[in-house]
């Protein structure tokens, strides 16, 4: 099913160092971590940003260098770097929303002083006043940095052309979830949710052109698909959804996912950066309009608001709620979370993951899903 271009994309979510092992000749590959790192500061810069997703392969190294109970988010990033594909990054922007990532950052420096580095601290309160003029001080400090590293200059004119560019790309990734969403039979969740992934990796210009062709294939296609039945609706909630076989446990069940608050997918790709005034303030705009993620608070209750908004706007049937283990952040907002839920009514499903989910542990995931999906939503 699909194009050429679609299964380029999927090829590069699921193997990014293989397919895009040419990049660094091309050019320097910053590597940040989620989230909110502006990346395009750093593409205005001439370099090329690389979101750091961890990786599902075994622990070894990080092991050694954090304590077991930090979450695997923070323990396959550091693997990853330590283990496997270290030498794919020249330099890093640090991203520190909680103290696992405080105390990664501080880690991570010393074991790379050789590669550029950089800290770029979001405010973590974003209803406080001061919030938007400390973010885009943020962003012009980091402009500063980053001109430094490549050694030029970014000027607004670069500023410009890197939002545009990346709003083409939120904008051609909203246009598909909305397809997807209204034709589930047309495309998995798997491969929508590999299709965002891909543009964490590649050339936001190559993912565009690429993406263009896959739209183009599914606005021609969409009426071919036009028989729902069988499909529930889901929102899914949480930061990231590791290992990506739980979309496909998800689309076994065929559950289709109309919404949800993900780092690495809503909170990613809606809300466009304006392209006028001045850039850093534009940036901190944009910071200011996403949804709510667990570290970072304008309203404490929009841990369960943003989900029930979502809930009700999409006309879902149920929440499955993507718990990393040992997310100290998540692990606070949950037990308000299933509160609320369980006072609505509505029903709720906790996925609790790791980034080195076993086969058993798989299984047993697999298991529970089906169970609820009868007992609870009353399939077959
Ligand atoms: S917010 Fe949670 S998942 Fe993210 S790094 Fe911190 S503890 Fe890990």
């Amino acid at each position: 099913m699909g194009t050429e271009a679609l299964q380029r994309l999927v090829e590069i979510a699921n193997d990014p160092y293989g397919r895009l092992a040419d990049l660094r000749k091309r050019k320097k590959v910053i590597g940040s971590t989620l989230a909110d790192v502006p990346e395009e500061l750093i593409y205005a810069a001439g370099l090329h940003p690389f979101l750091i997703l961890g990786t599902n392969e075994p622990i070894s190294h990080s092991a050694a260098l954090l304590p077991d109970n930090s979450c695997s988010l923070a323990r396959s990033n550091l693997e990853l770097v330590v283990g496997y594909e270290g030498d794919f990054f020249d330099g890093f922007v640090f991203s520190q929303v909680c103290d696992t990532t405080q105390h990664l950052s501080d880690i991570w420096k010393r074991r790379f002083p050789d590669r550029y580095f950089e800290n770029f601290l979001a405010p973590r309160q974003v209803d406080r006043p001061s919030a938007r003029d400390w973010y885009a001080q943020e962003c012009r400090r980091l402009r500063k940095e980053l001109e430094k590293y490549a050694g030029r200059e970014i000027s607004d004119e670069d500023l410009w052309q890197s939002f545009r560019l990346y709003n083409e790309n939120r904008s051609l990734l909203r246009t598909l979830y909305n397809i997807k969403q209204e034709v589930p039979a047309l495309m998995t969740n798997r491969t929508f949710f590999d299709v965002v992934k891909a543009t964490f990796f590649m050339d936001r210009e190559e993912h565009n052109r690429l993406l263009q062709e896959v739209v183009d294939w599914a606005q021609g296609e969409k009426g071919r698909y036009e028989d729902q039945d069988g499909y529930f609706k889901l929102i899914v909630g949480g930061i990231v959804v590791e290992p990506p076989n739980i979309y496909d446990l998800i689309d076994e069940a065929r559950g289709n996912i109309v919404g949800d608050n993900l780092c690495t997918a809503s909170r990613y790709i809606y809300h466009d950066v304006d392209v006028d005034g001045d850039p850093a303030e534009a940036l901190a705009d944009r910071h200011l309009r996403k949804p709510h993620f667990s570290p970072i608070n304008e309203d404490v209750k929009r841990i369960y608001t943003d989900l029930l908004d979502l809930y009700r706007e999409k006309g879902a049937e149920t929440i499955f709620y993507v718990h990393i283990k040992y997310c100290e952040s998540q692990d606070y907002d949950l037990p308000d979370i299933k509160k609320r839920m369980r006072e609505e009514g509505i029903p709720l499903l906790e996925l609790e993951t790791e980034y080195q989910t076993t086969h058993i542990a798989h299984a047993q995931m697999k298991t529970r899903l089906q169970a609820f999906c009868e007992s609870v939503l009353g399939r077959t």
